[in-house]
């Protein structure tokens, strides 16, 4: 059976490069002595310098929050995949709900992943509703969301591709405000469907599907046993070694 995948998504947290080296290696303390979890570690890319020089374990690496589509150029304020890369950095978040609420549409999210990919990054690519009615309309979004990056992918690319699907409406909120695992367990057969739709069965059926928004030691489990997911996206609680840690432990216990 393979590893449960675990993205922490610090976003632009902590303050200081004192604080992420002090988190970083309280997680990877742990982490090296547990088997079955494979972490990556979205930090800020201001503290990739440092960090990338305190990654000891296999289970551990490290990712960003974003990258460009273009290597170099006049593009203020951006960062390219090549940029990241000598960090030892192999992944990437893109399409995260606070990004589009930014302003980035689907095209644009779609031209960054496909640039990650050619410079092989593994994508991370976020998809979610902001809302729920009872029409199920967020099916159609979700849908959008996907076939924007999809259908300009080739099928051998899909092995650098991670499906995070994280619904709005829950992120930050407590437990108990998160998604429930019926539901859960539907929008990733939904995910499935569609990607196979796409690559054909087989192809589609390796594409690790994810869980974020609002989880926590008492709702991951659950997630894993029940919510057909290959690992879960943790934004808040990754900030908190012993949170974290206690995510992880609960999880692999649950496999
Ligand atoms: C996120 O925003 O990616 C996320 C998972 O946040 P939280 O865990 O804090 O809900």
């Amino acid at each position: 059976m393979s590893n449960v995948i675990l993205i922490a998504n610090w976003k632009m947290n902590p303050k200081t490069s004192v604080e992420a080296k002090k988190i970083f290696s309280g997680i990877q303390k742990d982490l090296v002595k547990m088997n079955g979890v494979d972490v990556c570690i979205c930090a800020p890319t201001i503290f990739l310098p440092e960090l990338s020089k305190l990654l000891k374990s296999k289970k551990v690496s490290l990712g960003v929050q974003d990258v460009f589509y273009e290597g170099t150029g006049a593009y203020t304020g951006q960062t390219s995949p090549e940029m990241v890369k000598p960090f030892k950095v192999t992944h990437t978040i893109l399409g995260h709900s606070e990004r589009r609420e930014l302003g980035e549409s689907n095209e644009f999210v779609a031209r960054k992943v496909h640039y990650a990919v050619s410079k092989g990054m593994t994508v991370v690519l976020c998809v979610g509703e902001r809302e729920r009615t009872d029409e199920g309309g967020y099916f159609t979004f979700i849908r959008d969301e996907l076939e924007a990056v999809l259908s300009g992918m080739k099928r051998a690319d899909l092995k650098k591709i991670m499906i995070a699907y994280e619904p709005i409406w829950a992120i930050g909120k407590r437990a108990e405000e998160a998604l429930d695992v019926t539901s859960l367990y539907e929008m990733v057969l939904f995910i499935r469907k569609i990607l196979t739709e796409h690559f054909g069965r087989a192809p589609a059926q390796k594409v690790p599907i994810l869980y974020g928004a609002a989880v926590k030691v008492d709702n991951a489990p659950q997630f894993i046993a029940e919510g057909g997911v290959n690992g879960l996206l943790v934004g808040s609680a990754s900030l908190d070694p012993k949170q974290f840690i206690g995510i992880s432990k609960a999880i692999v216990t649950k496999k």
